[in-house]
């Protein structure tokens, strides 16, 4: 049987090799104590390789940093709902928006009453106005009148 070297079993753990070399490595660790062993020293080995917190605080420290930057990337983004908001304000969005809605209105049959309701309102007033002056023009026609008749009945006597 061949065994592997702990230095194989190393690449095994780093993730070095390729998919059937794997597999020879995993099938032989199923039936094999002793590279079992040196399968579990490589891992120890490999473990104490990976980045060890020395120092809490200073590992505090970066996470915070890193949150941080975490936030200032998120508060560039004001920026941007800025750019947004001003198109949002801009004629176009309103003009959009009232095409939209007048699409909307016009399929759903509420601007038709709307425009009725409008013509009912604005009609009165325009009626008001326009019977506003003609009882003016009547007004100073009947005292036309009024001063004409009295001029012929003095002109008469
Ligand atoms: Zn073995």
């Amino acid at each position: 049987m061949k065994h592997y070297s702990k230095e194989e079993w190393l690449k095994y753990v780093k993730n070095e090799l390729n998919k059937d070399v794997r597999e020879g490595f995993e099938n032989h660790l199923y039936g094999c104590d002793q590279c079992l062993d040196l399968y579990l020293q490589a891992v120890a080995e490999e473990e104490s390789h990976l980045p060890i917190i020395l120092n809490e605080a200073d590992f505090t420290d970066s996470i915070m940093a890193s949150i941080a930057e975490y936030k200032n990337n998120h508060i560039e983004r004001p920026q941007v709902r800025k750019k947004s908001k001003s198109f949002y304000q801009s004629a176009l969005f309103h003009y959009s928006i009232a095409a939209a809605m007048t699409i909307l209105l016009m399929t759903t049959g509420v601007f038709q009453s709307i425009t009725k309701y409008a013509e009912n309102v604005q009609s009165p007033s325009f009626k008001e106005k326009e019977t506003s002056m003609t009882e003016g023009i009547v007004n100073k026609t009947f005292a036309w009148m009024d001063s004409l008749e009295t001029k012929n009945k003095k002109e008469g006597k």
